[in-house]
């Protein structure tokens, strides 16, 4: 059973690489019985959408940069 502090580091560790099939499981079980987890999850997600999104408004918004 991973600690919090392991499933925060494989959320984001998730971001850079791909997880192994055993990470995955582990992380998955801890999330099932952990809100806190599940809850830094979503802010992860959501941060990380938020930033893509923010990036894609930038080169649309700037023409001269696309050749
Ligand atoms: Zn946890």
């Amino acid at each position: 059973m991973l600690s919090c502090k392991d499933t925060t580091h494989l959320l984001s560790a998730a971001q850079d690489r791909k997880l192994a099939w055993s990470e995955r499981m582990s992380l998955e079980m801890h999330l099932v019985m952990c809100k806190g987890c599940t809850n830094f999850r979503k802010q992860m997600t959501f941060l990380r959408t938020a930033c893509r999104r923010y990036t894609a408004g930038i080169q649309n918004e700037d023409p001269s940069r696309k050749v």
